[in-house]
């Protein structure tokens, strides 16, 4: 059986260098918020270009206390309308409507998953204050458009970079450093992933810095002095050590992504799949492989058979979910194409050449 993902073994490749952290973690009586904390926000700001990061619970927090911060220093407010892809995972979509905005769904794009400019352009309205272009499967957003359109329109720019650590978009800058602000997440399957949640915002906004920093820890700055209606989603110390150890493998790991993403594109001939349109640059970190299949049910039983692992990303578009009922009576004709036909193939930094080898002869069987 080839794993979609093998979390173990991906882990297991710090398996000694974590055992010695968490030693001296137990060791040293700091629990929440101590160095592991300060030494990865350090390191991992200076890894995305940026000069600011602050550690927080999970991505879906990072999102919400972006939103919530900006409502803080007055440049958002309840109501306004954030322009957001109809086809993202529903966390960003989420965090809008947590934070009392209102998410404007954007038609995708067939060929790149991500915004059609066009549907972008035509959703603006005198209440757009903010778009947040989504790194979706790690491909980075079309950010040249985004830009000019968002300084056209005056609208922050929110990255969620959840899906897309160490990607470098094509004038050299990471992601997390694209936009007015950006969120991660580290749950443990991403790129960059923890042995549990945890999540953070990059920006080199100090303003915006210093009350999502807040926000995270109940409003204070100084213990027991609360400034703000804060909350409670920190860093966790020990995940803040792990991912420092992880931190020095992601590179390298992006780059073996991408060389199994170029034998699948180059040695997969199967014509009923389409395949992602990548140009090869480091602008995609395939945190995903995704294809597109017609009848998607019948491939899946297929590559069960066969013994490859494989997931979907994802199976209901947000306007379909129960919970976004309100978006219900909306179309999305390629948003929804996309949810009927993408499959994701296995794809992880420790699959070997055989099991590469043995996923795109399965496939082209097919
Ligand atoms: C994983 C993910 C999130 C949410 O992250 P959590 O840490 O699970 O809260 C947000 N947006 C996207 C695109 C994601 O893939």
């Amino acid at each position: 059986m080839i794993p979609f993902l093998n979390l173990r073994k991906i882990n297991a490749r710090f398996e000694n260098d974590f055992k010695n952290r968490f030693e001296e973690f137990l060791n040293s009586g700091q629990y929440i918020l101590g160095n592991g904390v300060a030494s990865f926000e350090t390191r991992f700001a200076a890894y995305c270009g940026v000069n600011y990061c602050v550690g927080t619970g999970n991505g879906l927090d990072a999102l919400r206390l972006i939103l919530e911060a900006y409502k803080v220093l007055g440049k958002l407010k309840e109501e306004d309308e954030i322009l957001v892809a109809s086809n993202t995972f529903i966390a960003t979509i989420l965090a809008i409507k947590q934070a009392g905005m209102k998410p404007v769904l954007v038609e995708a794009d067939a060929s790149s998953y991500n915004f059609n400019i066009e549907a972008l352009k035509n959703a603006i309205t005198p209440k757009s204050k903010a778009v947040m272009p989504v790194h979706l499967y790690g491909q980075i957003a079309p950010m040249d458009p985004i830009a000019s359109i968002a300084s056209q329109h005056h609208l922050l720019v929110i990255e969620d970079a959840a899906q897309a650590h160490g990607a470098v978009w094509f004038n050299g800058n990471k992601a997390g450093s694209l936009g007015h602000a950006a969120a991660f997440s580290f749950y443990p399957t991403k790129n960059l992933g923890a042995l549990g949640d945890a999540g953070a915002v990059t920006t080199n906004d100090p303003a915006l810095v210093s009350v999502v920093r807040k926000l995270t820890n109940y409003g204070t700055a100084t213990k027991y002095v609360n400034d703000l209606l804060g909350f409670n989603s920190r860093l966790d110390e020990v995940q803040a050590i792990f991912l420092t150890e992880k931190l020095s493998l992601l590179d390298a790991d992006n780059h073996t992504r991408r060389a199994i993403a170029k034998r699948y594109l180059s040695e997969i001939n199967n014509p009923k799949l389409q395949l992602p349109n990548w140009e090869g640059g480091e602008d995609h970190v395939f945190h995903l492989f995704v294809v597109r299949v017609a009848s998607r049910g019948r491939f899946i039983d297929y590559l069960k058979q066969h013994e490859v692992g494989c997931l979907i990303h994802y199976p209901i578009a947000p306007h379909k979910q129960k919970a976004l009922e309100e978006f219900s009576k909306f179309h999305y004709p390629v948003t929804e194409q996309i949810h009927n036909e993408v499959v994701s193939l296995p794809m992880s930094p420790v699959m070997t050449d055989a099991e590469v080898s043995e996923v795109i002869a399965v496939v082209n069987q097919y």
